[in-house]
């Protein structure tokens, strides 16, 4: 590079137009270059940050997909859906979970990849029924649901219940009963 040339150019910094000695000088004076290289280090240190946080971000989903015990939160970020998906499907019945405090829900994972097999039958012994009776999930409502869909208090269903002799079935959390035989009482 010759010392004898003058170019002007344009200050990678400031971007103000300069005489320069060289056809590749970047800076306009040592300050510019100086704030350029300090620039460069901050910037430098952001993508670092950055790609600590991306790293914090992603790196759950790794560790995620070994846990045994997984929050709602959790168990959203794994199956891509919104926590409330997830409280649906819990309150559905069709995600087993615990609430091991008030606030607290935890979903084994084993349960977890149980929504993705193949629904279990239900097998209840009823009291009054000497053969096994064997129901769908997808063929029960939840008593919330009866509760819900035709009007009627706990009470009043339990008592429907007993009265008719309609077979209750425990999963879970919730207690399940024939769509069916209600659906052709309460109709
Ligand atoms: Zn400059």
């Amino acid at each position: 590079m010759s010392t004898n040339i003058k170019v002007q150019r344009i200050c990678q910094f400031c971007g103000k137009e300069f005489t320069a000695r060289t056809t590749v000088t970047q800076y306009c004076g040592d300050n510019c270059s100086k704030r350029a290289y300090k620039a460069r280090q901050r910037a430098t240190k952001v993508e670092t940050s950055n790609k600590e946080t991306l790293q914090i971000k992603t790196k759950p989903i790794e560790e995620l997909k070994v846990q045994e015990f997984l929050s709602v939160r959790h168990v959203a970020k794994l199956i891509g859906s919104s926590r409330q998906t997830v409280y649906n499907l819990i309150n559905t019945g069709k995600l087993q979970a615990v609430n091991i405090l008030k606030k607290k829900t935890i979903v084994r994972r084993c349960d977890l990849d149980k929504l993705f097999e193949q629904p279990t039958p239900i097998i209840q012994q009823a009291d009054n029924n000497p053969e096994p009776l064997h129901y769908e999930i997808d063929d029960c409502y939840t008593l919330k649901e009866v509760q819900d869909k035709y009007g009627v208090s706990e009470t009043t269903l339990q008592n429907l219940i007993k009265r008719n002799n309609i077979p209750k079935i425990k999963k879970g959390w919730f207690a399940y009963v024939p769509k069916k035989m209600i659906d052709n009482i309460l109709t």
